[in-house]
C-alpha cells in the first residue's frame, strides 16, 4: 500500500445507526446524492423502499416490488453512494450463495486492505436472486427491527440478469454503518430489485473500487441531534441488515 492509491470519497448520509432507532425522516435530496456519486445503497424518506443508484440514476423499489426512477426531489434518510472507478475485476462462476461471493471477495479484500472501503459493481446472470423491500411507515415511526419482523416483502427473482451494487465497510465502522458487505440488486430490464439476502451467480463479472476518504453528512435537525447512541445495536444492524 502506497501513494498510489487514488483518493476517492465514499458519501454517507446519516447513520445505519439512526435508521435502526426508526429516524425515518429524508434528510439529502436523490439530486444532492447525484452530485457525490454514481452507483450506491440506501433507502427513502418514511422507509419507503430501497433505494439503488446505478450509472448514475437513483431507483426504488417499493413495498410491492416496483420498480421505479426516483424523483429528484425525493428525500433519502440513510444512503452510501461513490462515483465508481475501476480498480480490479473478478471474473465469477457459478457461486452458489451470498455467503460464498462474500468469502471470493474477502480473498482479494483481505490481502489488498480490509480497512479501506470498497465500492462493488457486479454484473451477472443469476439463477436466483433472494432479495427484500419493505412497506413504507407512518409516524410515531418503530425501531427497524420492529418494522421488519411485519413490513418486509421478499422477493425470488429467477434466471435474471443485471447489476448487484454493494459497499464492504472495515470493522471499524460498526457505530456508523455495518462492518462486512451490503449488496442491493438491480436487473437490466429495471423490473426487479431490492435488498440482497442470498443468490446464485451463474456466471458474472466483480469489479472493485477501493474507497480512501469518507464524507459523513448528519441531517441538520434537533431531532438527530438528540438521538441516544448509547445502545450497542451491533445485533440489531446484523439481524436487519446482514
Ligand atoms: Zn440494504
Amino acid at each position: 500500500m502506497n501513494s498510489s492509491i487514488n483518493s476517492r470519497t465514499l458519501f454517507q448520509a446519516a447513520l445505519l445507526q439512526s435508521l435502526i432507532l426508526g429516524h425515518y425522516e429524508g434528510s439529502v435530496e436523490v439530486k444532492e446524492l447525484k452530485g457525490q456519486g454514481d452507483f450506491g445503497i440506501g433507502t427513502f424518506d418514511s422507509l419507503d423502499g430501497e433505494l439503488i443508484m446505478c450509472r448514475g440514476k437513483v431507483y426504488q423499489v417499493n413495498g410491492r416490488g416496483e420498480v421505479k426512477e426516483a424523483h429528484d426531489r425525493w428525500k433519502v434518510p440513510f444512503a452510501d453512494v461513490f462515483f465508481f472507478e475501476t480498480d480490479r475485476t473478478l471474473p465469477l462462476k457459478d457461486i452458489s450463495s451470498l455467503n460464498e461471493l462474500r468469502e471470493k471477495a474477502d480473498d482479494l479484500i483481505q490481502g489488498w486492505g480490509p480497512n479501506y472501503f470498497y465500492g462493488i459493481r457486479i454484473h451477472g446472470v443469476f439463477d436466483k436472486v433472494y432479495a427484500r423491500s419493505e412497506r413504507a411507515q407512518q409516524k410515531p415511526y418503530r425501531r427497524l427491527d420492529e418494522v421488519m419482523k411485519k413490513d418486509q416483502v421478499e422477493f425470488h427473482f429467477d434466471h435474471t440478469e443485471g447489476t448487484l451494487i454493494g459497499l464492504y465497510c472495515p470493522s471499524f465502522m460498526d457505530g456508523l454503518n455495518m462492518p462486512g458487505y451490503h449488496f442491493h440488486y438491480l436487473s437490466d430490464g429495471r423490473k426487479e430489485g431490492g435488498h440482497v439476502f442470498d443468490l446464485c451467480l451463474k456466471e458474472g463479472k466483480a469489479e472493485f473500487c477501493l474507497l480512501s476518504d469518507l464524507k459523513l453528512k448528519l441531517p441538520r435537525s434537533s431531532n438527530f441531534g438528540r438521538i441516544d447512541f448509547t445502545e450497542n445495536l451491533v445485533e440489531a444492524v446484523k439481524k436487519v441488515e446482514g
